[in-house]
C-alpha cells in the first residue's frame, strides 16, 4: 500500500452510490425497497422472448457494430420521428449506448475540456457529478425550489449562472428526484439561453414516456436553433422495464454523435449484443404500449402518493418519472438521512434521501424520494407500513 489516498482526487467524494448503500439496507432488513429506481416485474413477454431468440440465433453474441446494431439504430431514428418529428440518420446521428449513464459519462467525456463549467439542474441524478468530475469540468447546480405544490425552476437564477466559462447545459426532464417536467415555456426560455450564449446542451429523457396527467415530454431538441446543439439521451430501461439490459442511446448531429463515440469506444467499446435486437422491437411496440404502461404508473403514483399522505409526509406533485419526493417535516424529522436509515427498522422501508442529489446539502436536507415503479400489493403494504409514521 502507498501513504498517498488511492482514490484519485476526481472522485474523493463520491463513496459507494446511494442507491447500492439503500437497496442493501433493504436486503439485511427485509424492507420494502422504495428506494433505488427498478420495476418488479419485466417489461413485455414478446420483447423477453426477442432477447431469447436473438441470443439462440446467433446474433449480437460477439461484439456488435461500435455504434450499435443497424437494427436497433434505425428503430431509434424511427422512434424519434413518431413522437417528436425529429429526423436523425441512423447511420450518422444515432450511437447506441450501455445504458443512459455511458451516454452522459461519454458526452461528458467528449465536449467537456478541463475547466469548463457545467451547468446541472440540482437535485442532479448522481452520475452527473462524479461524470463532470472524470471530465475534469467544474459543476455548477442551478437550485429547483418547492414552489406550488412542486419542485420548479428559477430561469433568472439559470441565466445568471452562464459565464464565459460555461461549456455545457445538462437538463433532465422528466426529473429525478422531483417528478418535474419542465413546461413548453421554461425549454423555450432554455433553448434561447443555450442559442444565445452558444452552449452545448446533453438532455436525459430517460423517462420520457413517464409523463402524467397534462404534462407532456417535449425533447429540448425540437426548439428553435437546438437540434444542432444538442446530445439527446434515451434508456430502454426506464421504457421497457428492463434496466439490467442496460441498452441506451444518443440522438444529436453526426459532428456531436461522432465526438460522443470517441470517448464511448473506449468506455464499453460495445455492450448488450442480443438486447440490442430485442430493443429495437420493443421500440416499434404500438401507441398502446406507452399509453398503457403510462396509464399503469400513473395509477401507481397515485396509490403510493395517497398512502405517503395518510402517513402525514407532505407530497409534491409528480408529473413524470418512477418517483415521489415528500418533505419529512410534517413528521416532525428534518434530517432526511437520518430519517432514511431509520426507517427500515421503523417501517420496514427502504427510501433515498435527496439530499444525496444537492451540492448544498441543506437545501435537500429535508426531502425524501420514495420510487413507485412496484406491483400494487407491494405499494399497498409500503403504505400500511409507513401509516405507522402518522403523528
Ligand atoms: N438518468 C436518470 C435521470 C436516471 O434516473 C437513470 C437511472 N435509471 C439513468 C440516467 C441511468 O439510466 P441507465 O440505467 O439506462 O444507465
Ligand atoms: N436511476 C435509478 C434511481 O434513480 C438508479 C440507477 C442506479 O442504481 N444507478 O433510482
Amino acid at each position: 500500500m502507498t501513504s498517498r489516498p488511492v482514490l484519485n482526487r476526481r472522485l474523493a467524494e463520491f463513496g459507494t452510490t446511494i442507491f447500492a448503500e439503500m437497496s442493501a439496507l433493504a436486503l439485511t432488513t427485509g424492507s420494502i425497497n422504495l428506494g433505488q429506481g427498478f420495476p418488479d416485474t419485466d417489461g413485455p413477454e414478446e420483447i423477453r422472448e426477442a432477447a431469447v431468440r436473438a441470443l439462440r440465433d446467433g446474433r449480437g453474441n460477439q461484439y456488435p457494430p461500435g455504434p450499435g446494431v443497424p437494427e436497433l439504430r434505425t428503430a431509434v431514428a424511427a422512434h424519434q420521428e413518431r413522437f417528436y418529428g425529429l429526423g436523425y440518420d441512423p447511420d450518422r446521428e444515432v450511437l447506441v449506448t450501455a445504458g443512459a449513464t455511458e451516454a452522459i459519462a461519454a458526452s461528458l467525456l467528449a465536449l467537456v475540456e478541463p475547466g469548463d463549467e457545467v451547468i446541472a439542474l440540482e437535485p442532479y441524478y448522481d452520475s452527473y457529478a462524479a461524470s463532470i468530475a472524470m471530465a475534469g469540468g467544474t459543476r455548477v447546480p442551478v437550485t429547483l425550489r418547492p414552489h406550488e405544490g412542486s419542485f420548479r425552476l428559477d430561469l433568472d437564477e439559470l441565466r445568471d449562472a452562464v459565464t464565459p466559462r460555461t461549456r455545457l447545459l445538462l437538463v433532465n426532464t422528466p426529473h429525478n428526484p422531483t417528478g418535474t417536467v419542465l413546461t413548453r415555456a421554461e425549454l423555450a426560455e432554455i433553448a434561447k439561453l443555450a442559442v444565445e450564449r452558444d452552449l452545448l446542451v446533453v438532455t436525459d429523457e430517460v423517462y420520457e414516456h413517464l409523463v402524467f396527467d397534462d404534462a407532456e415530454h417535449l425533447p429540448l431538441a425540437t426548439f428553435p436553433g437546438m437540434r444542432e446543439r444538442t446530445v439527446s439521451i434515451g434508456s430502454a430501461g426506464k421504457t421497457f422495464s428492463f434496466t439490467g439490459w442496460k441498452v441506451g442511446w444518443v440522438t444529436s448531429t453526426a459532428e456531436l454523435v461522432t465526438a460522443v463515440r470517441s470517448a464511448k469506444q473506449f468506455l464499453t467499446y460495445v455492450a448488450s449484443g442480443p438486447f440490442q435486437y430485442a430493443v429495437a422491437d420493443a421500440l416499434r411496440m404500438p401507441d398502446s404500449y406507452f399509453e398503457e404502461f403510462r396509464a399503469d404508473m400513473r395509477a401507481k403514483r397515485d396509490l403510493l402518493a395517497g398512502g405517503l399522505e395518510q402517513a402525514g409526509f407532505k407530497v409534491f406533485r409528480s408529473a413524470g418519472t418512477y418517483f415521489i419526493t415528500t418533505d419529512i417535516r410534517p413528521l416532525s424529522e428534518s434530517d432526511g438521512f437520518a430519517f432514511c436509515r431509520s426507517l427500515p427498522e421503523r417501517a420496514g422501508v427502504v427510501a433515498i434521501p435527496n439530499a444525496v442529489f444537492y451540492d448544498h446539502r441543506e437545501h435537500g436536507a429535508p426531502f425524501v424520494r420514495f420510487a413507485f415503479c412496484k406491483r400494487t400489493g407491494v405499494l399497498e403494504e409500503a403504505a400500511s407500513r409507513l401509516k405507522t409514521l402518522a403523528p
